[in-house]
């Protein structure tokens, strides 16, 4: 028996966190601004987006922040960076090094504004923390103090979770080196609750003393429930590899109560989603599609969709090739016909204009008009396309010419040519015969359908055992190559006496 769900998976977590009691509710996200940040990533920010969105349609006072981790240290060399600049950095907090295009104030700025404003784009609103400005400010002083007394604790509930021994001269605070910049190597020798500092010595041969204000940084397991008791958070979604038995979710949440006093948030997991012949797309690989990047492809309403219409705990594979173009086609399908309306109200459909054109049909469309948009407008016109919003159509072609240079396979790209390719000259005596032929049998206003039908009945005519040879002729004649987009269709959308005059003139043009 089939099981139908009647509640959008975003309605269900709400009404589990509701039972939970608590409020009012921040929804706190994350992301580590260490390269690239990319679709994987978004995941996390829609996921609480549309639990955000919906707590708030039930009247619940409810915050959505994003924690831009830039204090964290930079772990390599990633293979994007220049090895001579970059590794004398390695072990810096990501907020004082140095912007690898020279245009932003650091390194974790030079991710993290196009993500910020790819955020916007997405309609999603977020209370920024910068991790260096909650150091810095003072605002986990508390927290650290807490941690470094709780050290024991902590060591004992890190071991008994995970299984790892954990060293006799471990600290979860890392200060920063004064001589060397690197919080990786550093090691506390004492700290002063009254002075808020913290001792240390380093590899690199320094010793000294820093503020517990910006002067270092808990450990990633003990940082992160700092910010669930501090800010405070009742609501985080994470990647299922922190959900693991033993992974960062558990310990936090015990460190959470046991040592900052405060309860755990709610947890929400996701799955990856994973990039289609390239494995799961986590960070730190060079080649990454970054959300920026996405969204020159595809509107924003139709990213959200992709994520809100799966459940989180369902792996979503993602192919920016062909496979996109479906995914924009369900997508304007939903919206006409206000199919799955929950997951379509949540994706923000309302902002969003059905043209009535297929995506697929307009990727043809653009490059028969040579992608000029107001050609595209004239073309669909003149295949009794109504296209009442000119401006609508014009933007999604964008999309589709963006698509077409980035991603779109090469045997889906054509141009027309403007005059007869040098190839169509190589074809031969039955080809011709059946593009004369065609020449003659071809009425404005035909439609595609007609066409591809008449294509078939000439072939037969002038004798051609197989119709591929009369394909062949066509594309020859028009894009000088021997594949192209659905012949029918593509004769009918191109102007009629330029298609009569080619077809003439590939008809006599012989090899000399
Ligand atoms: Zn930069
Ligand atoms: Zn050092």
């Amino acid at each position: 028996m089939v099981h139908v769900r009647d509640k959008h998976w975003a309605d269900e977590i709400a009404d589990e966190i509701l039972a939970t009691g608590r409020g009012p509710h921040e929804i706190s996200t994350g992301i580590s601004p260490s390269g690239e940040i990319h679709i994987g990533n978004l995941r996390e920010v829609i996921t609480a987006d549309v639990v955000h969105q919906v707590l708030k349609e039930r009247g619940i006072e409810v915050t959505l922040d994003y924690v831009a981790d830039n204090f964290d240290p930079l772990r390599k060399v990633y293979p994007f960076l220049d090895a001579a600049v970059y590794s004398s950095h390695i072990g810096k907090p990501l907020s004082e090094i140095p912007c690898p295009c020279g245009g932003h104030s650091s390194y974790a700025a030079h991710f993290l504004e196009p993500f910020l404003s790819s955020l916007e784009r997405l309609r999603i609103h977020v209370k920024v923390y910068y991790a260096d400005q909650m150091y810095k400010s003072g605002m986990l002083v508390p927290q650290i103090v807490q941690a470094l007394r709780g050290r024991d604790a902590i060591a004992r509930i890190l071991h008994e979770c995970t299984g790892r021994k954990v060293e006799p001269e471990w600290s979860p605070f890392n200060p920063i080196c004064g001589t060397c910049g690197r919080m990786t190597d550093t090691l506390v020798k004492g700290f002063s609750e009254k002075a808020a500092t913290v001792d240390y010595t380093c590899s690199c041969g320094g010793r000294g003393t820093v503020s517990m204000k910006g002067g270092g940084k808990l450990t990633w397991r003990v940082d992160w429930p700092a910010r669930w008791a501090r800010i405070p958070v009742t609501i985080e979604p994470f990647g299922k590899d922190h959900a693991t038995r033993g992974g960062s979710y558990d310990t936090g949440a015990l460190i959470c109560r046991e040592v900052f006093k405060a309860p755990p948030p709610f947890p929400v997991t996701y799955e990856w989603i994973s990039f289609k012949g390239m494995g799961d797309m986590k960070k730190s690989k060079g080649n990454v599609l970054s959300v920026h990047r996405m969204l020159e492809v595809l509107p924003p309403e139709v990213l959200r969709y992709l994520i809100v219409k799966t459940q989180p705990m369902r792996a979503i594979s993602f192919d920016p090739g062909l496979p996109l173009l479906s995914l924009m086609d369900e997508f304007d399908d939903a919206a006409s016909q206000s199919r799955d309306p929950r997951a379509l109200k949540l994706a923000g459909a309302d902002q969003f204009t059905p043209i009535g054109v297929p995506f697929r049909h307009l990727v043809n469309v653009v490059q028969m008009a040579d992608f000029d948009l107001e050609q595209v407008i004239v073309i669909l016109r003149r295949n009794k396309y109504p296209v009442p919003d000119p401006a609508a159509v014009k933007e999604r072609a964008g999309y589709a010419i963006r698509w077409l240079r980035e991603f779109a396979p090469d045997d889906l790209k054509f141009s027309v040519q403007r005059a007869l390719p040098p190839a169509a000259r190589a074809l031969d005596a039955a080809q011709r015969a059946f593009l004369s032929r065609l020449a003659g049998s071809l009425r404005p206003g035909m439609s595609g359908e007609e066409i591809h039908a008449l294509i078939y009945e000439i072939a037969k005519q002038v004798g051609m055992e197989k119709t591929t040879a009369a394909f062949e002729a066509i594309y020859q004649a028009f894009l000088g190559q021997p594949k192209g987009p659905r012949a029918g269709w593509f004769l009918a959308f191109l102007e009629h006496d330029f298609v009569v005059e080619r077809l003439r003139e590939a008809g006599k043009a012989a090899a000399a």
